[in-house]
């Protein structure tokens, strides 16, 4: 292997400290439950939400009981019956507009809220995470008006009430994923956040009470599992929205079955990004550090496979671990940083037990040098080479910095091993030729293939899963048509169209 000695970092051309001030947020010491647009005090108790990277409590957060998502359900019905569903879809739109400025006018703070909480790095929570969220808003706003020229189908028509689950890793994304077209298409919310990021959520509620949105149409229950699982349960929720782990995803889909409840399931990924030997190289390991370590590998589509091309195999590993020993890993609200904290003791846990399962079956292990802060949870960006089809970590979702490098010779084989996931979320393609990323990506089984790019999001490109990544589109026209009921042509009332009929019979005059 070549020479990989750092030339930058510790103690070589350092990085002064560049904090970002949490002055900007003036949080409050405890959170209720957002219900009929107030903050309410909830039945369930609460528990503290920490800074996973100084273990420090932020804010103590409202723990939802049933009793708790019963009144918010209520509230939900409620504004939908006398309001929402009143309302023309550019009034709707106005009130989307409304939020979606408001996000941005408020968007250093969400961002360093988010980071605080969640411990990814300011930099991604500022130019990713928050824009796009102002973009999500934007975007849907846009079709509130125009639901019927969206091609769905004739009179679209809102379910009801959505309940919407959602995880840690892009707690305040996830929300505008969920919460933008659920109401562009009229349908009045409960969502709910994960147990260890409920903070951003929270500032939406007040982004919402500032938007003047009418109570009821959206509200906010923090909670644990089980106040996700009254959500889902509840018998008035017309439509559930998920994302997470494929095991609870499971879990839904068979606590709904037989119900009227739509349901939109966004789980796991095991993604391959593929680089073929006529790839641009340093391009390619860009993409590849993109695709693993954005976030920490917290992310449900992250290119946690690598499959490279044999005859480069040793060229793209060495490169890499030169560009990953320039990473900086440390204080999520540092301007410098690149890899944040882990976003919770038990996910760390588990990203140590699936890289020792790693070693233990032969697979080779390597690991960026970091200094590891004392207090907090973290991971050192890490690549398993050596690793087979059959390998756990090559089949399990890891969710961390854990990249896991296979190699192939042949397209064919590239394909055959790509697909060879119970997932099928995403996938990446690296190679000059054009011809090659297009019959490649037309064999891939996944829901969201990238070329020569890694990680990309738009709010008008659909994204989601084959497979046990779980079913339905959110994005796009498609993730409109997730919260909309649309008359199907057959269902129609026949209408005799005299002009037509006649026509036919006819035919056309010579
Ligand atoms: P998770 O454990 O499945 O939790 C997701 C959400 O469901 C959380 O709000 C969680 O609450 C709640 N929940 C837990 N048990 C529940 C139950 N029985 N009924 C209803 N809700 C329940 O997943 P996670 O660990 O937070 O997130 C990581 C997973 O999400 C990964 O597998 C990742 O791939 C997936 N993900 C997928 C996408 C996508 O678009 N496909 C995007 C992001 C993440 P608590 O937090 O309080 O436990
Ligand atoms: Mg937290």
């Amino acid at each position: 292997m070549k020479d990989i000695t750092p030339t930058t970092g510790r103690g070589f051309l350092d990085y002064a400290p560049a904090p970002e001030s949490t002055s900007i947020l003036h949080l409050k010491d405890s959170y209720g439950l957002f219900i009929d647009g107030e903050f309410r005090e909830g039945t369930g108790g609460s528990f503290a939400t920490i800074s996973p990277a100084t273990e420090k409590r932020i804010a103590e957060i409202a723990n939802g009981s049933e009793a708790d998502v019963d009144a918010a359900v209520a509230a939900a019905r409620r504004a939908y019956e006398k309001t929402w569903s009143k309302l023309s879809g550019a009034d709707r739109g106005k009130y989307l507009f409304r939020i979606a400025r408001l996000v941005q006018e408020r968007a250093r703070e969400l961002a360093v809220a988010e980071s605080l909480d969640n411990g990814k790095p300011i930099k991604e929570s500022r130019d990713t995470d928050i824009p796009l969220v102002a973009a999500w808003f934007f975007y849907y706003a846009g079709w509130a008006d125009k639901l019927d020229y969206a091609g769905l189908g004739a009179n679209p028509r809102a379910h009801g009430v959505a309940a919407q689950i959602i995880p840690w890793n892009f707690p305040l994304l996830m929300l505008a994923w969920k919460i933008a077209p659920a109401l562009a298409a009229g349908n009045t919310v409960v969502l709910k956040p994960a147990e260890t990021t409920p903070l951003s959520a929270l500032l939406f509620a007040e982004i919402l009470q500032q938007a003047d949105l009418p109570p009821g149409v959206v509200n906010i229950v923090t909670g644990a599992g089980e106040t996700g699982q009254a959500l889902v349960r509840h018998p008035d929720v017309d439509k559930v929205a998920f994302t997470g782990s494929t095991g609870v995803g499971r879990e839904i889909a068979k606590a709904i079955a037989g119900t009227r409840k739509k349901a939109t399931l966004e789980l796991g990924g095991k993604a391959a990004n593929i680089v073929f030997d006529d790839a641009p190289i340093d391009q390619a390991v860009e993409g590849i550090v993109n695709g693993i370590f954005f976030n920490q590998g917290h992310v449900c589509c992250a290119g946690s496979r690598l499959l490279v091309q044999e005859n480069i195999h040793d060229e793209v590993v060495d490169r890499l671990k030169q560009r990953l020993m320039t990473l900086r890993l440390g204080d999520p609200l540092d301007k410098n940083t690149d890899i944040g904290a882990i976003n919770s003791a038990e996910q760390l846990e588990r990203i140590r037990t699936l890289s020792d399962i790693g070693e233990r079956e032969g697979a080779e292990r390597w690991s960026a040098p970091c200094d590891i802060p004392e207090n907090g949870f973290w991971f050192a960006p890490t690549i398993f080479t050596g690793v087979t089809t059959s390998s756990t970590i090559a089949r399990e979702e890891i969710f961390g910095p854990v990249l896991s490098v296979l190699t192939f010779r042949t397209p064919a084989e590239a394909i055959a091993k790509a697909n060879n996931t119970p997932y099928g979320l995403s996938a990446g393609i690296w190679s000059d030729k054009g011809s090659k990323i297009l019959a490649v990506a037309d064999k891939l089984r996944a829901g969201v293939i990238w070329a020569n790019t890694f990680n990309r999001f738009d709010p008008a490109s659909p994204f989601g899963g084959y497979k046990e990544s779980g079913y339905g589109r959110e994005g796009g026209r498609h993730g409109l048509g997730a919260y909309l009921t649309t008359q199907a042509v057959e269902d129609r009332p026949a209408q005799p169209d005299a002009s037509r009929a006649s026509r036919r019979t006819k035919g056309p005059k010579k």
